[in-house]
Order: C-alpha cells, then structure tokens, then sequence
C-alpha cells in the first residue's frame, strides 16, 4: 500500500480551465470574421441522450460557440438521416458535425458516422479519423482519450518508457487511447472480455485506464502501487448514485493519483469536443485566409 492517500486529479477544474481557454480562442477567431459553429442531431427520445446533448450546447454557448441542436423523430429514416448529414457537410455554418449515439436500431451507425466529412467529424469517430490517428497524423481524436491524455499531460505524468495499461477495448475509448498512449511513447496493453489474469496486467501499469462500464470492477489489490489511475466508466447504480469501473476507497489507499467519478473524465469530454470544434474552425479561418 502507499503510505499516502493517491492524489485527486479533477477533471473538473481542468476542464473548466480548457474551456476558458477555448473561449478566449473562439473570441479572437470572432474578431477575424469566423464564428464557429457546431451542429448536433439527436434521433428520439433517449433520456440520457437528451442531457447529454443539453449539456453540450450548453457548454458551446458558454463558450462562444454557435450550436444548433436538430431533434428528428425516432422514425427518421436512414435516407432522410443521410440527406441531413450531407446538407451539415455542405454548410459552411457548420464546423463540427456530431449524431448522438446510439441511434435506434434501425439506422446504420457506421453508414451514419462514415457519411459525415472528416473534416468536421468533431467525434473522431469516421474511419479515416481513426486511421489518421494510428498512423501518427491525427486530425480530430476522439474526445474522452484525448481528455485523458490532457489530464496526464496536467499531471506532469512521465509516458516515455511507461506502462500503460487500458482495461477496455471499444472503438470511441480503448482503442484510440491505446494509440494516443503508444504515440506518447507508452508500452501498451489493451486487455478486452477474453484477457486472461486481467489482475496480473493491471498490476504491471504505471499508467491504468479503465473504461469496461462494470461498476467497482478494478480494486485496489490489483494496482501497481504508485500507479496513475483514469477511471472512464460511468455506471449507474440501483440506489441512484454515479460509480467508476474502479473501486474508488481501496485504490486510492494504493495508487499515487486518481481521477473521481463523478468529476473526473466526464468533464474532460465535453470540454474536448469544445476542442475540436475550435480546431476545426481555425482550419477553415486558414482556408479561408
Ligand atoms: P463498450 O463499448 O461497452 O466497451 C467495453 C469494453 O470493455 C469492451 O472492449 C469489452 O471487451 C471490455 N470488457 C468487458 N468486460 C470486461 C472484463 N471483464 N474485463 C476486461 N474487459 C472487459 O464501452 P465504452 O463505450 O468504451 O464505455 C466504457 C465505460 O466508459 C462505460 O461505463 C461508459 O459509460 C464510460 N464512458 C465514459 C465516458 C466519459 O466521458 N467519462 C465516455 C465514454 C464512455 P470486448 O471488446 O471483448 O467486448
């Protein structure tokens, strides 16, 4: 055990510092003429969905970023879907494009998500996102990876050399962030539902990333003491509350610092599309110039 409780770090103070930041740019970019502009679909009526949109264009607004929020009926067709995204891709109003996953089950989530020009594919989800990303050229990174990354880099934390472990393989957080950590210099290990002896993995990290979606699944007596832990998971409990995929009380007794949930890598993710979306407005304003 360390002999002192892990350090916190808070993805909330962080992210309200890369969100200033970002509102600074977006006003020195309104003073060239370029108001960046970001466009979300929403198709029905999922809850959760909802907030999460909600709080997104919040964030834009506060940030000095035009959003516009389209809510399409959860009959939309894939057609009709695909005609919308072509128009956003058309309109020099839109910087950023992002469809709020998951869709109902009968559109094409990778039809959807490769029809949206990579250049305002503010999720980097489409495939040429991602392949630009692996080979070391990337455009737009996907979100939450690319806020974990920032939180190490605020945390001073050493990656060259390191080992990097990453418990969760998905395509929008396990898989880029293994790309973001190798291209930071880590040795990496990507553990997925069929890693055998998770435990004897997640002991050798320096650096942990969880993000399984299974409440308290990591505990302590499965860190490398003096580890940095990222807990991405966001689970719901029955009584309400919000948990992490690591189990909070005993691994901080072990590791040296420790994102929260909630306050942690959430805040990140919202605060890093505001990112992208600022990014992808300073292409167009150099296009343009
Ligand atoms: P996902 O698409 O369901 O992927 C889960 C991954 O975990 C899969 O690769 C799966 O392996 C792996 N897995 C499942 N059981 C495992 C086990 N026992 N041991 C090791 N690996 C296991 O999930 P996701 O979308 O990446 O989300 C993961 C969590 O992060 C969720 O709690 C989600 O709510 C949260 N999240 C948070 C944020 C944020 O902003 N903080 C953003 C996105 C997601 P297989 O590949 O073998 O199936």
């Amino acid at each position: 055990m360390s002999s002192t409780p892990a350090r916190i770090i808070s993805g909330t103070a962080l992210a309200q510092s890369v969100r200033e930041q970002v509102a600074e740019d977006v006003k020195a970019l309104q003073a060239k003429g370029i108001h960046p502009g970001l466009t979300v679909v929403l198709i029905g009526e999922d809850p959760a969905s909802q907030v999460y949109v909600r709080n997104k264009a919040l964030a834009c607004e506060k940030a000095g970023i035009n959003s516009d929020v389209i809510r399409l009926p959860a009959s939309t067709t894939q057609d009709e879907l695909l005609a919308l995204i072509e128009k956003l891709n058309q309109d020099d109003g839109v910087d950023g494009i992002l469809v709020q996953l998951p869709l109902p089950s009968h559109l094409d989530e990778h039809l959807v998500i490769e029809s949206i020009s990579p250049a305002k594919d503010v999720d980097g989800f489409h495939i040429s996102n991602a392949g630009l990303l692996m080979t070391g050229q990337p455009l737009f990174r996907p979100c939450t990876p690319y806020g974990v990354m920032k939180m190490l880099e605020s945390e001073q934390v050493a990656l060259r050399g390191a080992e990097a472990v990453i418990v969760g393989a998905s395509n929008i957080v396990g898989k880029p962030m293994a790309m973001m950590l190798l291209a930071a210099g880590a040795t990496v290990t990507l553990c997925n539902s069929k890693t055998r002896d998770l435990a004897a993995h997640t002991r050798r990290a320096d650096v942990l990333v969880v993000a399984v979606g299974r409440p308290n699944m990591i505990k302590g007596d499965m860190i490398k003491p003096g580890a940095v832990v990222i807990d991405v998971g966001i689970n719901r409990l029955d009584d309400g509350k919000l948990a992490g995929d690591v189990e909070f009380a005993s691994a901080s007794q072990v590791a040296s610092a420790i994102t929260p949930v909630p306050g942690g890598v959430g805040p990140m993710t919202i605060a890093m599309l505001l990112v992208n979306t600022l990014e992808a407005a300073e292409r167009r304003a150099n296009k343009e110039s």
